[in-house]
């Protein structure tokens, strides 16, 4: 995985860019929710589901199909968060599929199984430049920790920044 820290870049990211009319602080919780959560299936390890299980870390919940059922769910609750539905929709299907998509990008463990149920196969996106952050959390503060972070800031945070910065211009141009 991305540190969990860095799985918040994107949902933040949209928040800033797209501004609290069409992204209210309730719908930001969601998508932060929704970034977050694929990463509950590491609880698995400790439960004894092996890696590789489908139900495995970076498994299913980690796939597209649970990323769009996420997104269903949660735009559901749109209307109970000052969100139009196909907004809410679509901010949370973003938040939750780019955690398999920043996770296909690290250079360590098992591929993401983007496809599951269907295929259970797994997949890593052709670039694959971010140090891939250790499961256990004495690990991350430490040397390797620290080189995890520097390279997210690199590889998640600087575009997210730049994102949400040409999102925010654009709309006080606009505005
Ligand atoms: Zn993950």
């Amino acid at each position: 995985m991305a540190t969990p820290l860095s799985h918040l870049a994107v949902p933040l990211a949209l928040t800033a860019a797209l501004g609290p009319d069409l992204v209210p602080p309730g719908l930001m919780i969601l998508a932060i929710a929704c970034a977050l959560l694929p990463d509950l299936d590491a609880l698995g390890l400790w439960l004894g589901i092996p890696y590789e299980h489908p139900f495995g870390h970076r498994g299913f919940t980690h796939s597209l199909t649970f990323a769009v059922a996420l997104a269903a769910v949660g735009s559901l609750l749109a209307p109970a968060v000052g969100a139009q539905p196909a907004i809410a929709f679509w901010v949370l299907l973003v938040s939750a599929a780019s955690h398999g998509l920043l996770d296909g990008m690290t250079n360590g463990g098992l591929g993401i199984a983007f496809f599951s149920p269907f295929s259970h196969r797994r997949h890593f996106l052709p670039w694959r430049m971010i140090e891939v952050s250790p499961l256990s959390p004495s690990e991350l503060f430490s040397w390797r920790g620290l080189r995890v972070l520097r390279s997210e800031l690199r590889w998640v945070w600087a575009p997210c920044v730049a994102v949400a910065l040409a999102g925010w211009g654009g709309r006080s141009l606009l505005g």
